[in-house]
């Protein structure tokens, strides 16, 4: 590697992180502004502590991102530099070998993030390099929004009304910039393939590669589709995991390749200006990201800690052969196996399936949502560390603002009611597909002729329930009731 300073002084350094895009991209367009060089880094950072490294299905799109960014910042005449290590050590090795005189960057909101900048912040500034942050990933950030008495919110709902106050109409999303001069550039980064994030021995990622294509444009295309099939339908049918009605924008978020104020802007344009109640709802579910976001940022050990302390006293079962048969989508509950499996070949889950397969996870099995968190983290391409820890605590009911405790969903009535035509389960669980909507859901309680005639064997073909449900719910309520009392 040679690392000699760029000719030309004044280069500015656009340091990516979740933020993967061009287009209302604020770090990329201030870095832009006026005359000066451009250079864009990621530094793919596994090793500062605090940093949760990425699950493997995130690195399966990571990959394929930087490689659409770098093309997509080839074109405006960015270079992309890749660079492996500790985020505090490797940022001010790049900007004295190209010798720059700015960084810009879109803030984050986890803890170890928040150290790592503030940390690079002050070195940096010590030697003389100006360093600009900005909100590149939020529509409000989470100290900016406060209760009449100065505190954060801890409900959604008065959380969701402040925040759309302050924010009003969002600004107008950036076009992407067009920097003046290209870099002449004497500095080498890694080699994207060397950091060996796709899966290999076995290659699992062809349901990924099926499903999605990561990057700007995949984001935008995915748009175009929600919004001229899925965003009228959105309220009436966002509960229906068949229905193709919700817009899977959630893997372009958490990487960045989309804003939400891009998403703010399309959906109110689709939406004619005038109020719609689906429009409504889908910026509502933007606010939920907003809400989880908030949280996060005040109680930043969202995903280890419990929010409400009365369930540090839980008594958790540990029982490995009940979370690798949920982990495999053998729990013999169809709708639960059809959401493991969407989950495991595609990298996502339609979220009334996530709700209904958490609480199974930690009601039905009384498993720690930990390890459910856990697995999410790992599988989702979406894995996001506010929304995945607050919507595991939301359905164990040891969150801010959570469904109780005794509300325990029903499988079985949970895929009657959201697959009624069984279209998800037949597509996920294809050894099912010969059962009458009548058992669908209830195979083993099906006459034995019926499912002969569907050539379902249980324990053979398809397992017996690892549970019985209303057992089950009784066991769950039994454990609740030991802490209910708990301040
Ligand atoms: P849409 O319905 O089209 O909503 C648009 C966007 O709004 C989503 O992309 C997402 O950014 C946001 N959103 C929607 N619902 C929620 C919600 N309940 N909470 C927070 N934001 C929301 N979402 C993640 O992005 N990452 C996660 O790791 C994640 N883990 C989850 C774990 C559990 C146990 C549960 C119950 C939910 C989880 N969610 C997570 C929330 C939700 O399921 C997904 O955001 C949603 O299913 C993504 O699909 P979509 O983009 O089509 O959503």
């Amino acid at each position: 590697m040679s690392d000699h300073p760029a000719s030309g002084a004044d280069v500015r350094i656009v340091w990516f992180r979740d933020d993967l895009r061009l287009s209302d991209n604020p770090a990329l367009s201030e870095a832009c502004r006026d005359d000066g060089p451009v250079v864009a880094l990621y530094i793919l950072d596994d090793v500062s502590p605090g940093i949760r490294p990425l699950g493997g299905a995130r690195r399966w799109w990571l990959h394929h991102s930087l490689q659409a960014l770098a093309i997509d910042l080839q074109a405006i005449g960015i270079p992309l530099l890749l660079r492996r290590g500790p985020a505090g050590k490797v940022l001010p090795e790049v900007v004295e070998a190209v010798g720059a005189r700015q960084v810009h960057w879109n803030r984050r909101y986890t803890a170890a993030g928040i150290a790592i900048d503030t940390a690079l912040r002050t070195d940096l500034k010590a030697q003389g390099v100006e360093v600009e942050s900005h909100n590149g990933s939020l529509l409000i950030e989470p100290f900016a929004v406060t209760k009449g008495d100065g505190g954060w919110f801890k409900v959604f709902t008065p959380f969701w009304k402040a925040a759309r106050e302050r924010i009003g109409t969002p600004r107008s999303p950036l076009p992407v910039p067009k920097p003046r001069q290209a870099p002449a550039l004497d500095v080498t980064g890694d080699r994207l393939v060397d950091w060996g994030l796709l899966p290999t021995k076995p290659d699992w990622s062809g349901g990924l590669a099926k499903t999605w294509t990561p990057g700007e444009a995949g984001a935008r295309e995915r748009l175009e589709t929600f919004l001229d099939d899925g965003l009228a339908r959105y309220k009436a049918q966002r509960d229906e995991p068949a229905a193709g009605a919700v817009s899977m924008m959630s893997p372009y978020l958490a990487f960045g390749e989309i804003s939400p104020v891009t998403l703010w802007h399309a959906a109110a344009a689709a939406g004619g200006g005038r109020s719609d109640a689906s429009v409504e709802k889908f910026l509502a579910e933007l606010g939920w990201r907003e809400f989880s976001y908030h949280l996060l940022y005040h109680f930043p050990d969202l995903g280890q800690q419990n929010f409400q302390p009365r369930f540090d006293g839980f008594s958790w079962k540990g029982d490995p052969a009940a979370l690798a048969a949920w982990q495999k989508g053998q729990t013999g509950y169809p709708i639960v196996d059809a959401g493991m499996r969407q989950l495991w070949r595609t990298g996502w889950m339609h979220n009334r399936v996530r709700m209904v397969v958490a609480s199974f996870l930690v009601k039905h099995l009384l498993i720690d949502w930990r390890a459910g968190e856990a697995w999410f983290w790992d599988t989702l391409v979406d894995a996001d560390p506010a929304n995945n820890a607050a919507s595991w605590q939301w359905v164990a009911g040891s969150g801010a603002d959570a469904a109780p405790y005794f509300r325990i969903f029903n499988p079985i009535l949970q895929g009657e009611k959201f697959d009624t035509a069984g279209r998800y389960v037949r597509d996920h669980v294809p050894e099912l597909a010969g059962l009458p909507d009548k058992w669908l859901n209830k195979p083993w309680q099906a006459p034995s002729d019926v499912r002969r005639r569907a050539d379902v064997r249980l324990g053979k073909t398809y397992p017996e329930p690892v549970v019985d449900h209303d057992a089950a719910r009784q066991r769950a309520l039994a454990a609740f009731q030991e802490i209910k009392d708990q301040a």
